[in-house]
C-alpha cells in the first residue's frame, strides 16, 4: 500500500469511542514533580474547581504506561495487528527506545530493504510521475524543498541505502504503524486522547522515609534521608480515553488488546516500581461509540425517521 492511500484512509472519519475506566491503587503510588534531591518529595497535585488541589495521575504517565503495553503486544504478534504488509513491517521496525533523541528515526528500515520499501511507498506508474509523487509526499512529510531535490538526485543515482532515503522511509512508515497512529509520533498526533486520571473521592496521602542513594557510587548518601509522599492503596481514580477515527479495524483490535492486558495484569505507575510501588488495577470499563462509517439512511431508519 502506498503512502498516499494510507493518508487518504487516515483522513476518513470512522467512529469515536469513549472509554471510561475506573482505576484502583493497589500499592503506594508516588507521581512526583521531578524534584529529586529534596528532603520532602510531594506528589503532583492540580487545582480542580470545587475540589481544590488534589493528586492526579497525569495523562503523560498513563500514556507512557499504555504505550509500553501496546508496543509489547504489537511486537509480539505483528501479523495479528496489521492488515497491510507495510503495517506489519512498520510494527517490526517501530523503535521503542524511550530516550531516543528527537531526531532519531522512529522506524529505521532494515539493511537492504530500502529500495523495495521506497519504490512501494512512493510508487507511480512512470518514472516522471514517480518523481512528482516523491515531491508531493515528501512535502507532506515536512521535508524542505532543498532536501527533496537532494533526495531525488540520490534516488536517480540508485543509492537507496543513503541516510536521507532511510529518513524518508522512516517518516512514511510512521503512518503505517498502528502504535504510532494510536499514540502519535513526531509528525502527527495520536488518535487516542488520554485525560488525567482524577480521584473519585477524597484522597489520603502518607509518607515513607527512605535513604538517599548516591547515583555515582551506588552507596547511601550520608544523612540523606528523605520522605516520599504517596497516595494510599485503595484510592480510586477515573480515567477517560477517547479514540477518534482509528483508520483500520486492526488499530481498534490493538487498543482493545491493550486494555484487556491492563485489566488482567494491571499497570505500574510512578516512582519506585522495583520496590513494588505504583500497582494500579483496572476495575471497570464502560464504552460509548458513535459510528460515522454507517450509511446515514441506515442511521435514520434505526431512529424511525424515514
Ligand atoms: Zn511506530
Amino acid at each position: 500500500m502506498r503512502l498516499k492511500e494510507m493518508i487518504e484512509l487516515l483522513e476518513k472519519p470512522t467512529k469515536i469511542i469513549k472509554i471510561e475506566i475506573d482505576l484502583t491503587i493497589r500499592s503506594p503510588l508516588h507521581i512526583g514533580l521531578g524534584d529529586k534531591g529534596e528532603p520532602l518529595l510531594r506528589v503532583l497535585r492540580i487545582n480542580i474547581p470545587g475540589k481544590g488541589y488534589i493528586p492526579i495521575i497525569p495523562f503523560s504517565t498513563i500514556r507512557g504506561a499504555l504505550r509500553r503495553v501496546t508496543e509489547k503486544l504489537a511486537k509480539s504478534s505483528p501479523d495479528t495487528y496489521s492488515k497491510y504488509r507495510n503495517e506489519e513491517y512498520a510494527i517490526l521496525v517501530h523503535s521503542t527506545q524511550p530516550d531516543q533523541g528527537v531526531k532519531a528515526p522512529s522506524h529505521p528500515p532494515k539493511e537492504g530493504d530500502s529500495k523495495r520499501l521506497f519504490r512501494e511507498l512512493f510508487k507511480a506508474n512512470t518514472e516522471e510521475l514517480f518523481e512528482d509523487n516523491i515531491r508531493i509526499m515528501l512535502d507532506e512529510l515536512g521535508f524542505t524543498n532543498n532536501k527533496i531535490t537532494q533526495l531525488i538526485e540520490i534516488i536517480k543515482r540508485g543509492e537507496y541505502e543513503n541516510d536521507l532515503v532511510k529518513d524518508a522511509i522512516s517518516s512514511a512508515l510512521a503512518f503505517f504503524c498502528p502504535i504510532c497512529r494510536i499514540y502519535g509520533t513526531l509528525s502527527f498526533a495520536g488518535r487516542l486522547m488520554i485525560g488525567d486520571a482524577i480521584p473519585v473521592d477524597n484522597v489520603v496521602t502518607d509518607f515513607l522515609t527512605r535513604v538517599g542513594i548516591r547515583r555515582d557510587t551506588r552507596t547511601a548518601a550520608e544523612g540523606a534521608l528523605f520522605s516520599l509522599e504517596y497516595v494510599v492503596p485503595g484510592t480510586e481514580y477515573r480515567l477517560i480515553l477517547v479514540a477518534k477515527n482509528l483508520p483500520t479495524e486492526t488499530d481498534e483490535k490493538l487498543l482493545w488488546a491493550t486494555l484487556d492486558y491492563v485489566k488482567k495484569y494491571g499497570l505500574q505507575l510512578g516512582a519506585s516500581k522495583s520496590t513494588g510501588m505504583g500497582v494500579v488495577e483496572m476495575k471497570d470499563l464502560k464504552t460509548e461509540t458513535i459510528d460515522f462509517s454507517a450509511d446515514i439512511h441506515e442511521i435514520w431508519n434505526k431512529m424511525g425517521k424515514i
